[in-house]
């Protein structure tokens, strides 16, 4: 597959998919990850041959061999995007070609073969031109893209596999935390990390998930919403959460603090706050930050607003945060102005509301 469009693809469409009436059920409340499309990309990747088969099909279950690799090793990556319903009518899409460079980088370091940019941007426009019925329209929905590519083949030796197969699906989304862009409340795992350096925090792969579900059980248990991982050499400075990164607000200088690159995953909403807070008169500071400061500060009112970002949760402010039977937020807990501004001036660009000055979205549909 040299030449790379949508072209390639062979499209199947479904022989039942839902009904007009029955779209429009899920499309009126979306949830998050619970209803899928009627179509899914398949590409497969074989050693000595390359990428091949690319199709649209019809979205169901995959038959996998009890020996596939991936069940055993876990070698697989995922993306996540939306594809926004704009002000104008059309469908867009936020900052793809980095999301297809992220996803290039993930491959590499989980010693997979790296798909080409324009094979990812093709495939998702060959989604999207047979399902963009499926769009939801309402404020702040989206349709949620997930391509993920995994090691099919089947074989349990110990190396990096000779088959994977690539796939795009997609899941109407409401509003992604089922409070809003109400105040999330975190609690600090002190006895589990995230990533240590050298390791996978940089990769977006399924494993940094997996070591995350009990950590994150335990901020449930502990009648908090999500968990923050501290860094797994000195045990002090802040990491992420299990999907989402971090930045504190310091009004009095203008400055916003976040964890510098290293173990943390690069997001792209993460690299978007640094654009949006400058243009808004912040400075964005990247140097390591410690859980002891960030408690400091917010006792003293120095540290204004917290907040988190990610596709999923757009930008969602930190309310009370739990140190074991320690606590401490800052602005009182609630959303702040700054996070706030910077989250609407965001899904304005995104929904194609304002104009976009930095190239951030494409047309799809
Ligand atoms: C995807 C992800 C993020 C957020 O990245 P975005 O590109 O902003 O969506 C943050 N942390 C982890 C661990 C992730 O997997």
């Amino acid at each position: 597959m040299t030449e790379t469009d949508v072209s390639q693809f062979e499209v199947r469409a479904h022989p039942k998919p839902k009904s007009a009436g029955e779209r429009a059920a899920i499309l009126a409340d979306p949830g998050f990850g619970r209803d899928f499309t009627d179509h899914m990309v398949t590409i497969k990747y074989t050693e000595g041959k390359g990428w091949h088969s690319a199709e649209v099909g019809p979205y169901g279950p995959l038959s996998l061999s009890p020996a596939t690799a991936v069940l055993h090793y876990a070698q697989e990556i995922f993306e996540g995007m939306k594809a926004y319903h704009r002000a104008d009518g059309r469908v867009g899409l936020f900052r793809a070609e980095e999301n297809a460079v992220r996803f290039q980088r993930s491959a590499d370091r989980m010693a997979m073969p790296m798909l080409p940019t324009d094979l990812y941007l093709a495939s998702l426009q060959a989604l999207i031109d047979v399902d963009r019925a499926w769009v939801p329209e309402g404020e702040d929905t989206s349709l949620y893209l997930r391509p993920f590519m995994f090691a099919s083949e089947e074989f349990l030796g110990v190396r990096p596999a000779l088959e994977y197969t690539y796939c795009v699906i997609a899941s109407p989304a409401g509003a992604y935390f089922k409070s809003g862009p109400h105040p999330v409340t975190l609690w600090v795992s002190r006895d589990y990390t995230r990533a240590a350096p050298g390791g996978t925090g940089t990769a977006k792969c399924g494993g940094n998930y997996a070591m995350s579900l009990k950590p994150q059980a335990e901020a449930i248990q502990k009648g908090c919403e999500q968990v923050v991982f501290l860094d797994a050499v000195h045990r002090r400075y802040v990491d992420e959460l299990g999907g989402m990164n971090m930045f504190f607000v310091y009004e009095a200088d203008k400055t916003i603090v976040t964890p510098p690159l290293g173990t943390i995953l690069p997001g792209i909403t993460r690299d978007a706050v640094f654009t949006l807070a400058e243009e808004t008169g912040y400075r964005v500071v990247e140097r390591p930050y410690s859980i002891e400061e960030w408690r400091a500060d917010a006792d003293s009112g120095a540290l204004t607003e917290a907040f988190a970002c990610g596709t999923a949760a757009v930008i969602t402010p930190v309310g009370v945060v739990r140190d074991g039977d320690v606590e401490f937020s800052a602005s009182g807990g609630v959303a702040g102005p700054v996070t706030m501004g910077i989250r609407q001036r965001l899904l304005d660009i995104q929904h194609g509301k304002a104009a976009d000055p930095y190239g951030w979205t494409s047309i799809v549909g």
